[in-house]
């Protein structure tokens, strides 16, 4: 697969809201471990306004954006303000109607750039990075021009990472309070973003084309 269409990337979106929406009560629950239990409700109405605005977007660069303002100011709280900088970040990155593979990674480096610029968590505060950063660290190391090889190593990374923050202490923000009982559970947000991740991969996967 050389080329990543608009078509692509919006059954990528849906097929995530799908497969987050699926596991909600599980993200819920490992949030109530250390937080307010509100996560799997909170993402999975966030990626709805993503979807909403992707579902109308006919250019790469335009939809992007759309989508980060939508996505921030249609849902509330952490889960949608790291969404919204995801995405407005890879607005910043790439425009036209269909990515290169090249320009795929440079889409993923910008939306971690525009995540960091919402959160100073970095790898080993069991968040949600744990899952981003290696996801784009390894796509980027991938050395494939294939862009569903590179999708599927990122989620492959974005699961081991979010696999790795079960036995973390939680250290950022509210939920440092309760290092010691965040042993033995993966942080929430790096279990849906790992599932996100999973969900751009499959649904490149699952296309007809042969290429
Ligand atoms: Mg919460």
């Amino acid at each position: 697969m050389e080329k990543l269409t608009i078509d692509d990337f919006k059954k990528m979106i849906s097929l995530a809201l799908e497969h987050v929406s699926a596991r909600s009560d599980e993200f819920s629950a490992l949030d109530a471990v250390i937080g307010d239990g509100d996560h799997g409700t909170a993402i999975v109405q966030a990626l709805k306004a993503v979807r909403e605005a992707t579902d109308r977007g006919v250019e790469f660069k335009t939809m992007l954006e759309d989508v980060g303002f939508n996505v921030m100011m249609q849902t509330s709280g952490s889960t949608s303000t790291l969404l919204g900088g995801f995405f407005l970040g890879m607005s910043d990155a790439v425009a036209g109607t269909e990515l290169t593979s090249t320009e795929v990674l440079t889409m993923f480096r910008g939306a971690l750039e525009g995540v960091r610029k919402q959160t100073k968590a970095s790898k080993g505060d069991k968040t949600m990075m744990d899952a981003l950063i290696p996801a784009v660290e390894a796509m980027e190391a991938c050395g494939s021009t294939d862009i569903k090889k590179i999708m599927r190593v990122g989620a492959d990374a974005a699961l081991q990472g979010s696999l790795d923050t079960i036995q973390m202490k939680a250290n950022f923000g509210r939920a440092r309070n309760y290092a010691e009982k965040s042993i033995g559970f993966a942080d929430s947000g790096a279990a849906s973003w790992a599932c996100m991740f999973g969900s751009f991969a499959t649904a490149l996967e699952s296309g007809n084309s042969c290429d």
